[in-house]
């Protein structure tokens, strides 16, 4: 799992995100962004909001 914290991105929004891949991670940012902050991310913001993303997965034991 993926999680995504708009705060650590530097914004002031509480926002949390979580994903099963990158790819999701991607897709729920894009979404976020546009719902949200009314942003349409280009590639570069995209890669920085994703590099701040945290992976959960070692806090995931025996998890399907
Ligand atoms: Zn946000």
């Amino acid at each position: 799992m993926k999680e995504f914290d708009c705060r650590t991105a530097g914004s002031p929004c509480h926002a949390a995100v979580t994903a099963t891949d990158d790819r999701d991670l991607q897709q729920q940012i894009s979404a976020h962004l546009k719902a949200v902050h009314g942003i349409e991310p280009n590639e570069t913001l995209m890669s920085y909001l994703v590099s701040t993303s945290r992976d959960s997965a070692a806090r995931e034991k025996g998890g399907a």
